[in-house]
């Protein structure tokens, strides 16, 4: 055997293939219908001028021997590095230094990459409902298991619903690795400051290590959800911390990103951040100095309130789809912190039902929770990723649609 037998144990990606083929089929028996997408995690605002501005002048720069950019430094640029020391975590009154802040195309990546930092033997614990990322990189490296048609045999779950408040308990098993996500996606619900203490806390104790996920975190409004686990005392010896550029600033085509990895955190007398920088010296040439460029922009007093302005178009609609669903009886989580909306579905619903359901009789396509982990079974997701008019279009078909429901 030469191939990696794991990658035969993952399920196909069912998911979003399905949904694209159920969508497809619709569209092929009812081409005058007017389908709303509401069931996309990428952004549709085009990205804010002073980004452009910045790509433009950097792609000028790239034109002139004086100025021309090739391989840059392995961990990113270093005026990248200390604008997002300043302007996410000196901001925030957190302590991050430039050199623990490391330069990636994007969160996808950098969270199914981690992993490899760890021995084949750390024990894997996720949310669930979980972004798959997380799963299916440990999956690939053999190190949870088997799949049995619903859950992998060695990978520790955290159900979250609305039994627990969205809140994961701590693993009842010793577990090495623990992936948290706050804004959650799926769910769009937060951990709070409570919350993240405790588990800061377990992880100090066990020496667990936290791998903590804030692609949403420019969509917390309010300084009661925590934007970083390094707002919590001592998280910088057990957790972290990956950002992107994607949702906060449409950069879902650009790609950039970063972790933050600190000096102080260390397992087996070894430093985490050596580690990491060893890893992508290895295996990464960084992202394009015309992007970091443009990600620099977003720190800029007019990109600042570009990508700000972005952010709350998407919560407007997130906004308008939680009280669409709550006005007839659903309760919605998410869309206050995050693009995402996160319920129940009516009547006892399964998750494909619904989707077949909503897509038929109010031409709306949303993802069904079911393909997020097995407590995503019998839930659903809708998200604010479309213009303010198609959504207010949906939440008018949206309405209609649950009342004929009862
Ligand atoms: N983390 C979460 C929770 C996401 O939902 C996504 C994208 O949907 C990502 C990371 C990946 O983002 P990026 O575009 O930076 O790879």
């Amino acid at each position: 055997m030469i191939t990696n037998q794991h990658f035969g144990e993952i399920p196909q990606s069912y998911l979003f293939s399905e949904v694209a083929e159920r969508v497809r089929r619709f569209e092929t028996q009812h081409p005058e219908a007017r389908v709303l997408r509401l069931g996309i995690g990428d952004v549709t605002r085009p990205l804010a001028p002073a980004v452009v501005e910045a790509l433009h002048r950097a792609v000028d720069e790239q034109a002139a021997a004086a100025s021309f950019q090739g391989y840059g430094p392995e961990a990113g640029y270093g005026f990248l590095r200390e604008a997002i020391a300043a302007g996410e975590y000196a901001a925030l009154g957190v302590d991050v230094s430039a050199d623990e802040i490391f330069i990636g195309d994007g969160s996808k990546s950098d969270s199914a990459n981690i992993q490899e930092l760890f021995s084949e033997t750390a024990r894997v614990a996720v949310t669930d409902p979980v972004y798959p990322v997380y799963v299916d990189s440990n999956a690939m490296a053999g190190r949870i298991g088997s799949f049995d048609g619903e859950r992998w045999t060695g990978l520790t779950y955290m159900p979250c619903d609305d039994t627990n408040e969205y809140r994961p308990a701590l693993p009842a098993k010793p577990v090495e690795l623990i992936y948290l996500c706050s804004p959650n996606n799926p769910t769009g619900t937060t951990l709070s400051r409570d919350d993240l203490t405790k588990w800061v806390e377990y992880a100090r104790e066990t020496g667990a290590v936290i791998l903590f996920d804030v692609a949403y975190r420019a969509f917390i409004t309010g300084d009661d959800v925590p934007r970083s686990i390094y707002e919590i005392e001592g998280a910088d010896e057990v957790a972290i911390e990956f950002g992107s550029f994607s949702k906060t600033a449409g950069f879902t085509g650009l790609r950039c990103s970063w972790t933050v990895v600190p000096r102080n955190l260390r397992r087996d007398g070894v430093s985490l951040n050596a580690m990491w920088l060893r890893r992508q010296s290895t295996k990464f040439n960084g992202t394009p100095y015309i992007v970091q460029r443009a990600a620099e922009a977003t720190y800029g007093a007019a990109g600042r309130a570009q990508v700000q302005a972005d952010v709350e178009y998407y919560l407007a609609n997130a906004r308008l789809i939680r009280e669409t669903l709550e006005a007839a009886g659903v309760a919605a989580v998410g869309g206050e912190h995050s693009p995402y909306v996160w319920f129940r579905c009516p009547r006892g619903m399964d998750s494909w039902e619904f989707f077949d359901a909503l897509l038929e009789r109010a031409q709306i396509v949303g993802t069904p929770g079911v393909g997020f982990g097995p407590t995503g079974a019998g839930h659903f997701r809708l998200s604010a990723f479309n213009t303010a008019e198609a959504t207010q279009e949906a939440a008018g078909r949206l309405a209609s649609f649950l009342a004929t429901l009862g």
